[in-house]
């Protein structure tokens, strides 16, 4: 038997998926060309509903779980890689078809991976993770939109989460006057005024049945909670502004008219992370880069180690987990 290592593997324990730590060896990985020493993932709440059991992710087991990861490259006969560069993976079906981020080393394919861009530790990457990246692709259908900061303040729905909170920081590092609208407004006032909101507003400002057509408020939108707020936001969505609806927070539901389509030529434009192309990607990871300040980065995560993952998969399902948690595999 070859070398073991350390993993979270999701199996059936009394008519529950459940994850526990478990040795592996190489001969246990998938074959795929591209082996990863993986440093850092991260807990999600598609991670907690998957190790937790709570809910049934992982389509076949046994699972290695997590949705990301980052690593260096160990090994590959994949041309355009080489040993030792520092990559990352989000999505593309880890934990859920493909063995996923929870495991100190990983064979993934090669078309999944993303450099990681030097202005970020693998730790770093992590702390922005799936949901930050998901924050800069909306970001992205911004701006090729051709949004520009003068054209009006942008809102961001469901803003002290994970993507909201991203997506809070980079519009206002961009120069947008970016509006917040979250359920926590007193407690998080000061929490989203300094990753740059210009001003909050509540969630139930929002959350209500919308008129078709509202008072013009937004150039732009990033939605990651859905149903009546995303409703009422396109209804105050101003001419030819943009709407990037990324997640269901609050629903799946969406009741609304074609109002503001066809008076203000409005566009509605859904993100998806999960299978988004490798080269849109690198550009979002690359303007990342560009845009994350450092300090601001290192206030909304915490480092935990690998064993602390099922206990931190509870915590996130039952809403107890603040910001983002980064997982150190050799931690
Ligand atoms: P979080 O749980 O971190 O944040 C969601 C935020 O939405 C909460 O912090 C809260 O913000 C708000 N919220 C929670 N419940 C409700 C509710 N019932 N009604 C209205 N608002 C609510 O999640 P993420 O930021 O990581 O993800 C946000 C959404 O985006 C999720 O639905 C997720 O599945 C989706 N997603 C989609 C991706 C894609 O590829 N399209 C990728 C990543 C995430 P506040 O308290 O400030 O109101």
């Amino acid at each position: 038997m070859g070398e073991t290592f350390k993993a979270i593997v999701i199996d059936e324990v009394d008519g529950k998926h459940k994850g526990t730590l478990t040795d592996l060896t190489l001969s246990d990985l998938p074959d795929e060309a591209v082996l990863v020493d993986v440093s850092h993932s991260t807990v999600n709440y598609k991670d907690g509903l998957a190790v937790s059991g709570k809910g049934k992710i992982a389509r076949s087991l046994p699972m290695v779980g997590g949705i990301d990861l980052a690593g260096s490259i160990a090994e590959t006969s994949a041309g355009e890689w080489r040993a030792g560069e520092r990559v990352l993976v989000n999505g593309f079906g880890m934990s859920e078809k493909y063995w996923g981020g929870y495991s100190q080393k990983a064979r993934v394919k090669p078309e999944w991976l993303v450099r990681i861009p030097d202005a970020f530790s693998n730790e770093q990457a992590m702390a922005i993770g799936t949901a930050g990246y998901t924050a800069m692709l909306c970001v992205l259908a911004i701006e090729d939109h051709g949004t520009k900061p003068s054209d009006g303040p942008v809102l961001v729905t469901g803003a002290s989460g994970g993507v909201g909170s991203t997506a809070v920081m980079l519009l206002s590092a961009l120069g947008y006057e970016v509006v917040a609208a979250s359920g926590r407004s007193d407690e998080n006032e000061a929490f989203l005024k300094g990753l740059g909101a210009s001003r909050l507003i509540s969630r139930e400002e929002l959350a209500r049945d919308a008129k078709p057509l509202e008072a013009e408020s937004w150039a732009a939108v990033v939605d990651s909670v859905g149903d009546a707020v995303l409703a009422t936001a396109l209804a105050q969505t101003k001419y030819e502004g943009i709407v990037a609806a990324c997640g269901l927070a609050g629903g799946a539901g969406l009741k609304t008219t074609v109002m503001p389509f066809i008076l203000r030529g409005v566009t509605l434009r859904g993100v998806d992370s999960v299978m988004a192309s490798q080269q849109r990607r690198q550009r979002a990871w690359d303007r990342l880069a560009e845009l994350v300040d450092a300090n601001k980065l290192a206030e909304i995560y915490s480092v935990e180690p690998m064993d602390r993952i099922p206990q931190l998969a509870e915590d996130i399902v039952a809403g107890k987990i603040r910001g983002r948690v980064v997982i150190d595999l050799n931690g």
